[in-house]
Parts: structure tokens; sequence; C-alpha cells
């Protein structure tokens, strides 16, 4: 019997790298696939249909809800993203790891439908440096700190609901983390 793929959920803040991240993993694994989203926002210039996303409309979208066909999905920035079950149901089915790149909303449904799910966080190595300059000096107004602590906190504040946190230093640097990561999430007993 093929031994189910593994699915990895991949989420950060824009300019943290996860794209960079997901494509380095797709070229060096050939046993992964992307799940690609359905969204009701406008294509951007360059953007394809079943490539970036499957564009769609909003009464399409509350149709795929109706119907069950989404995995989980969210309402981001005014819009509605949402993961098509069918495809991830049978790639894992047929043994192959897939990733998911997708927000917080929709890696917390994701981990509920599916516990041995694996949620790895991508953070921008500024916002790292950030932290650590903010908890050793103190040289910035207070409202600047204020502002930034603000904002590292939000984005620090969904990272301990992930299982892991890979800071995107140099982009060879994430890729082994998360490549190391999956590897460690096979050896699982409870996935033999
Ligand atoms: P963008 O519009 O910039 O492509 O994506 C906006 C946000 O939506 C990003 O955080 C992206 O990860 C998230 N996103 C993309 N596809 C999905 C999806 O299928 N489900 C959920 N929950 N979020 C998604």
């Amino acid at each position: 019997m093929t031994r189910q793929g593994l699915l990895i959920v991949i989420s950060g803040p824009s300019g943290a790298g996860k794209g960079t991240i997901c494509q380095g993993l797709l070229q060096n694994n050939k046993d992964m696939c992307l799940s690609v989203s359905c969204t009701t926002r406008a294509p951007r210039p360059g953007e394809k249909h079943g490539v970036n996303y499957f564009f769609v409309g909003k009464p399409h979208f509350e149709q795929m809800i109706a119907n069950n066909q989404l995995l989980e999905y969210a309402k981001v920035y005014d819009n509605y993203y949402g993961t098509p079950r069918q495809y991830v149901e049978e790639k894992l089915a047929m043994g192959m790891d897939v990733i998911l790149e997708i927000d917080i909303q929709g890696a917390l449904q994701v981990k509920q439908k599916y516990p041995q799910g694996v949620l790895i966080f991508v953070v921008p190595p500024a916002l790292s440096l950030l932290k650590e300059r903010l908890t050793k000096r103190g040289t910035d107004s207070l409202e600047t700190i204020a502002n930034r602590l603000r904002c590292v906190c939000e984005e620090l504040s969904n990272t301990g609901r992930y299982d892991y946190l890979v800071i995107n230093d140099t982009v060879e640097n994430a890729l082994d983390q998360a490549e190391a990561i999956i590897k460690a999430e096979k050896c699982r007993p409870s996935r033999f």
C-alpha cells in the first residue's frame, strides 16, 4: 500500500520569500507538488489562470464552498482564497507531498482537518534583526519602537501556532531548513 504523502503548509508575511522556498522545494523534490488555489481577486499582470491561481467569480467561489469542494478557505484583503480539495486528496493518496502556500486562517483549518500536516512559518530576516535590535537597545523613538514592536508582535504571535519557524536569511539556508523539517517529519513513527 502506498504511504500517504505529507501535507506541507507554508505561510508568512509578504516579502518573506515563501514563493522562492516553495519553488526550491519543488525543484529539488520530484515527488512534491504545489496546490493551485482559487481566488476571487483579479489577476495581476503576468499571472496565469491555472498556474498562479484559478481566478473565479464570487458566485463560483461560493458555490465551491457550498459543495464542500474546498479543503480550506479564507477572506484575505476582501477577496476569497481557497484550496481545491480534490487535487490535494488525490495527490496525497498517490503518496506525493503537497505544498499549500496559504495564510494563517487557512493553515489553522488545515491543521484541524489534517493534524499530521506540517505548518511552516517563514519570516524575513529583517524581522528577526528588528526583534534583536528592539530587545537589545532602545535608540529609536518610543513611538517608532512601539510601532515596530506592534508589527513584530503581530507577526510573531502567529508563529506560535505553527510547527516550525524558518528565518529566511539566505534562500539556501531557508531551503535547507525546510527540507530538513520535511525529512524529519517523514521519520515520525506515526507516519509508518
Ligand atoms: P496574493 O493575493 O498576494 O497572491 O495572496 C494574498 C494572501 O493569500 C497570501 O498570504 C497567500 O498566502 C494567501 N493565500 C493564497 N492562496 C490561499 C488559499 O488557497 N487559502 C488561503 N487561506 N490563503 C491563501
